[in-house]
């Protein structure tokens, strides 16, 4: 891997060096293109950033990708084993990506493009390439309450680990799987849970091995919920509840808000790219070829899927890179019989 800016024409640059990004420089450089990743952060920075004693929904073979077997002595792989398998992906591709690069915006067109990167020291970078897949993710933008209070450092969008939370009294907003996970995690640790939720029971896409979990320690009463409430306002030592049984106002010393996170539109805008705005905002491409209305800038991963990122995660995401070098390959015959 290097750090240094690259003034030399690629074939495709990929931005996002996440699970489907890599999926898609290895079947394009396996294909005969020359590539390169940028990511803003880490190699899969997304992953990096999960709760720190995750264990994914998926058994380890249907995270593989490059054709490389994904060994695990446990049924379904945590966070530090997959970050260390992609690791040894990248090395085994010998992947050449460009960590703390974030990609702020892409001028050119298709044949030639300049993508301008910032590193981590503020300092402007410019690289080349023909084509390009943006394979951004979801998970750096939380989706916002917009209440009172929301601002404060209590509160947070992303959980990690539940010991600096051990005897305080926490609040988990949600009612799906990372809400679920957290306020059993936080509670099995020795935090007082409530755990607020909107709809009338936790969401059914709660995973069916954690919901009895949840479901029977809210009816112990060893996690407190409250179904169809929402949270009012937020204050450095209260929150505020409304429920249907009346406004309710609890002593609190943490919040996780853990209702979703959405792609960036605005980047994907930015690059010309248009949304689906009656559909879920999912960027406009074809489902075969993943290429956007821009000539020459493809789509892959989660962002295919706009609002709705519970369709497209690792399992099915890392196919796209298939499907993309499948047309790069039919662009470049194209060319030669033309
Ligand atoms: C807690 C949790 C558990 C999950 N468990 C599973 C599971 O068991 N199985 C499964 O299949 N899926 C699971 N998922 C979903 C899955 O992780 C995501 O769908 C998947 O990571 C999406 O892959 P991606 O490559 O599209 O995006 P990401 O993995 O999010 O990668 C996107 C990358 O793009 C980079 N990036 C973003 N913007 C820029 C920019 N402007 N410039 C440069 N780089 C940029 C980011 O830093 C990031 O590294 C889980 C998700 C969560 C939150």
């Amino acid at each position: 891997m290097s750090n240094s800016a690259g003034t030399e024409m690629v074939d495709l640059l990929v931005i996002g060096a996440g699970p489907t990004g890599l999926a898609c420089a290895i079947e394009a450089q396996r294909a005969g293109f020359s590539t390169l990743l940028v990511d803003k952060g880490c190699l899969c920075n997304s992953l990096f950033h999960y709760p720190a004693n995750m264990v994914f929904f998926t058994t380890p073979e249907l995270l593989e990708i490059g054709d490389m077997p994904f060994s695990s002595p446990n049924q379904k792989p945590n966070r530090s084993e997959a970050l260390e398998y992609y690791r040894k992906v990248a090395d085994h591709y010998r992947l050449d990506i460009r960590q703390y690069e974030n990609v702020e915006r892409v001028t050119g067109s298709e044949g030639d493009f300049t993508v301008h990167t910032t590193d981590r020291f503020g300092r402007a970078l410019e690289h080349h390439a023909r084509r390009l897949v943006v394979a951004t993710g979801y998970y750096d933008l939380p989706n916002y309450l917009g209440i009172p209070g929301e601002d404060l450092n209590k509160v947070r969008h992303y959980y990690d680990e539940p010991h600096p939370f051990y005897g305080l009294d926490v609040l988990v907003i949600g009612g799906k799987n990372s809400a679920a996970i957290a306020a059993l995690d936080l509670w099995r640790h020795g935090a007082h849970v409530t755990l607020v939720h909107r709809g009338p029971e936790m969401h059914r896409h709660v995973k069916y091995w954690i919901l009895p979990d949840i479901n029977n320690r809210i009816k112990n009463g060893e996690i407190k919920a409250y179904f169809n409430s929402t949270v009012a306002h937020i204050s450095e030592d209260e929150v505020a509840l409304s429920t249907p049984e009346g406004p309710k106002t609890l002593k609190n010393h943490f919040v996780f808000a853990l209702t979703g996170y959405h792609p960036d539109f605005t980047f994907i805008e930015q690059l010309g790219i248009k949304l689906d705005e009656g559909n879920d905002r999912r960027p406009i491409c074809d489902p075969v070829t993943l290429e956007s209305n821009v000539p020459g800038i493809y789509l892959a991963g989660v962002i295919v899927a706009g609002e709705r990122t519970n369709e497209i995660f690792i399992e099915n995401g890392r196919f796209h890179g298939q499907a993309i070098a499948n047309a790069l390959l039919a662009k470049r015959s194209e060319r030669a019989l033309t």
